[in-house]
């Protein structure tokens, strides 16, 4: 993630990656108080260009305005000091990571001192490329009333740890969540859609993360005339199904094999899932954009 040259960004300022620091003491160790983002930068005919900036560091205010943590920032200002930040690495395709922390607090009431640190590394797709093994795992994504669950709370990612480390020392590569009520949610990191009779299908707001993927991949089902449909299924649904996807930043759109014993019929090839795959890419390089502007 970095060597000895990495530049971060830390509370207004550029410093190197080995010379940062971090309190002990902060809230956010102790507690999981703290949020974050993950993004990409392209590399584009037109240079680098960073992925929906606005919407992440929107998100990323949002976290924080819930979990009572200051962040004096605009979004305008953040995708600023990103931009900086991947010059000064020289990095034109990056997944960057801003964090916001909070301060020395052993108290359960959220500091009033607040860290920003954005961090970025050149990542290949987060689940690579090969059609997925999953795993339906025994963890449930949080009770909404419990938590957040649209806030990317550092302390949320604990549930994603219990469930990857259940599919992954069981053999599989990831791992698929339920809700509390029993219908399908989510992957541990990203979202998920299924394909049945020709149409999609992916579920509603309210149990998972609102994923800026998930958003961008309906809206491309839309331009394209690709039936999609946001509804809860369960798993019984989910294991009749043609085919099967998972949308994310990191994972970007990446197709799954089986899930458990079940294994999905249609070819990848054949699949919306193949083909919103290539559109992502071409969305993400502002190819879509420059096609519709000619
Ligand atoms: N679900 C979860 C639990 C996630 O952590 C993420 C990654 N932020 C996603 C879905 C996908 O969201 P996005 O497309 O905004 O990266």
């Amino acid at each position: 993630y970095y060597n000895e040259q990495t530049v971060i960004y830390q509370n207004g300022q550029f410093i190197k990656a080995k010379d940062a620091t971090a309190n002990v003491y902060s809230q956010s160790l102790h507690y999981g108080n703290g949020v974050f983002e993950g993004i990409r930068a392209y590399h584009t005919n037109e240079g680098t260009k960073i992925f929906k900036p606005y919407e992440h560091y929107k998100r990323l205010k949002f976290g924080a305005g819930v979990m009572n943590i200051p962040l004096a920032y605009s979004e305008e200002e953040l995708t600023q000091i990103t931009y900086e930040l991947l010059e000064r690495n020289g990095l034109k395709d990056a997944y960057i990571r801003p964090l916001v922390t909070t301060g020395v607090d052993m108290s359960l009431f959220s500091s009033k001192e607040s860290n920003l640190t954005i961090q970025c590394w050149e990542w290949g797709k987060y689940m690579g490329d090969k059609l997925l093994r999953v795993r339906t795992s025994s963890f449930q994504r949080p009770n909404p009333k419990s938590c957040f669950v649209e806030a990317k709370v550092t302390g949320h990612y604990i549930n994603s740890i219990l469930a990857t480390n259940e599919a992954k020392n069981d053999g599989y590569d990831e791992a698929l969540l339920l809700d509390m009520n029993g219908n399908v949610a989510e992957c541990s990191g990203a979202n998920v859609f299924m394909q049945k009779d020709g149409k999609l299908y992916t579920p509603p707001r309210g149990h998972i993360m609102a994923g800026i993927t998930r958003s961008t991949v309906i809206d491309l089902c839309r331009e394209e005339g690709i039936l999609v449909t946001e509804k809860h299924f369960t798993l019984e649904e989910l294991k009749q199904a043609d085919a099967c996807f998972f949308t994310g930043t990191a994972a970007e759109v990446v197709g799954l094999q089986s899930l458990d014993e079940y294994q999905f019929p249609l070819a990848w090839e054949k699949t919306h899932g193949y083909q919103l795959m290539k559109l992502y890419k071409d969305e993400v390089l502002g190819l879509r954009q420059k096609r519709k502007a000619s």
